[in-house]
C-alpha cells in the first residue's frame, strides 16, 4: 500500500455545493449582483493571447494594493485567495503538534486546516450573551500556541474585536513567540480595521480578500499583510506562480476604478440596513452584524424555509450545530435584492 499522510486521509472535507449560478446567492457571503458590467468590460478588453500566454507577474498589482493599503509591497504576498494564506501561514509558523487558537465558531477553514497539518485546534466559545471572552482568550495562550487566528469581523457571527482586546492578545503572544492572524475578509463592512497595528507587532499577520466587498469570488486573490520577514517566509513556501494572471489583472482593474470600492461597500451596508430593519418589522429576531451577512431566527424551521426559498432559487446558509443552530444568514445585496428576498422569506414562512 502507498504512504498516505494520516492527516490527509483522516480529514473530512465538505465542499461547496454546485451549480448555483442563476440562483439568488445568499448562502456563501458572496456579492450576488458583482461588479458593475462597464467593470468588467475593461477586465474583458484587457485579456489578449499575449496576455494569457505570459506567466503571471504579480508585482504591479502588489505595487497598486500596497499604496492602496498605504504599506510597503514587501509587506505583502498575494495568494490564491485568503483560503490559501491560511493554509501557508499554518505551514510556516504552526509546529506539527502544537496549538491554533481560535474562538468557535469561526471560519472553518482554520478547524480543517489544523487536521490536515496534525495541529491541535483549541477553542472558546461564546458566552450567553453572544460575545467572546478576551479574558479567557488572552489565558488560552501558553508556551504551546503556535498561532491565535481572529477573524475581525467574525464569520458567522459578525461581531469585530476592540483595538484593545487586539492588543492584549497580540501582547500575551508575543510573550509566548506566537503568530497572530487577524483575518480581515469582512472589514470593509464596517469601520473597525486592525491594521494599523501592522507596524507595531511584529508577530502580526493581517489577511484580506478580494473575494467580498471586492466582488471577486471566482478569480481567487487574498493578501497577507505582515512585516517583510514574515511575509517573506510565506513568499518561501508559496508556489512560484501563486496567484493567476487574470486574478491579477482583475485586481488592478478593481484597485484603479476611482469609487468603486466606496460605492461596492455602500451597496451592502443599505441592504443590510434596509433588511435588518425589513425583518425586525416582520416580529424576526435579527443578529445584529457589522458584515455583509445577516442572521435571523425563521419562524418556523430552518429547514422547511431553506428548502422552500430554494424552490424559488434562493440559496441561504443553516447551521448544523453550535449558537447559530436554529439561525438563517444570508449575505446581503442591494436593497432591490433584499427586497426580493424579504417577499419570498414571508411568503415561505408562516
Ligand atoms: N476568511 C474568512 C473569514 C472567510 O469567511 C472566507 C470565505 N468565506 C475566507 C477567509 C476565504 O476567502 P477567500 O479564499 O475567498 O479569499
Amino acid at each position: 500500500m502507498y504512504y498516505v499522510n494520516p492527516n490527509v486521509r483522516d480529514t473530512m472535507r465538505i465542499f461547496p455545493p454546485q451549480g448555483r449560478l442563476g440562483y439568488m446567492r445568499l448562502d456563501m457571503n458572496e456579492n450576488p449582483e458583482g461588479l458593475p458590467e462597464e467593470v468588467v468590460s475593461r477586465i474583458r478588453d484587457s485579456i489578449t493571447p499575449e496576455f494569457l500566454a505570459t506567466y503571471p507577474e504579480p508585482g504591479v498589482f502588489l505595487d497598486k494594493y500596497a499604496a492602496f493599503l498605504g504599506v510597503n509591497p514587501n509587506q505583502l504576498c498575494a495568494t490564491n485567495g485568503s483560503d490559501n494564506a491560511i493554509r501557508y501561514i499554518m505551514q510556516t509558523f504552526a509546529e506539527p503538534g502544537k496549538k491554533v487558537l481560535t474562538v468557535t465558531p469561526t471560519f472553518e477553514m482554520y478547524k480543517v486546516n489544523c487536521w490536515l497539518l496534525g495541529l491541535v485546534h483549541t477553542t472558546i466559545g461564546y458566552g450567553e450573551d453572544g460575545t467572546v471572552d478576551v479574558d479567557a482568550l488572552v489565558e488560552a495562550i501558553d508556551d504551546d500556541t503556535d498561532i491565535v487566528a481572529l477573524v475581525n469581523p467574525n464569520n458567522p457571527m459578525g461581531d469585530t474585536y476592540t483595538e484593545d482586546s487586539a492588543r492584549r492578545v497580540l501582547e500575551k503572544a508575543n510573550e509566548h513567540n506566537c503568530i497572530v492572524v487577524i483575518d480581515e475578509a469582512y472589514h470593509y463592512f464596517t469601520s473597525k480595521t486592525l491594521i494599523k497595528l501592522i507596524d507595531e507587532y511584529e508577530n502580526l499577520i493581517l489577511l484580506r480578500t478580494f473575494s467580498k466587498c471586492f466582488s471577486l469570488a471566482g478569480v481567487r486573490l487574498g493578501v497577507a499583510i505582515g512585516n517583510s520577514d514574515t511575509i517573506r517566509y510565506i513568499h518561501n513556501l508559496r508556489v512560484t506562480f501563486e496567484v493567476n494572471t487574470f486574478a491579477l489583472k482583475c485586481g488592478e482593474i478593481v484597485l484603479d476604478t476611482p469609487g468603486l470600492i466606496e460605492s461596492l461597500a455602500e451597496k451592502q451596508i443599505e441592504g443590510r440596513e434596509y433588511i435588518v430593519n425589513r425583518l425586525s418589522e416582520s416580529g424576526y429576531t435579527v443578529m445584529p452584524s457589522e458584515t455583509n451577512f445577516v442572521s435571523f431566527k425563521p419562524k418556523t424551521s430552518c429547514e422547511a424555509v431553506e428548502k422552500a426559498l430554494y424552490q424559488k432559487k434562493i440559496l441561504v446558509k443553516t447551521f448544523g450545530s453550535g449558537p447559530l443552530k436554529g439561525w438563517i444568514r444570508i449575505n446581503t445585496g442591494s436593497v432591490p435584492v433584499m427586497e426580493k428576498f424579504a417577499a419570498a422569506l414571508l411568503e415561505v414562512d408562516c
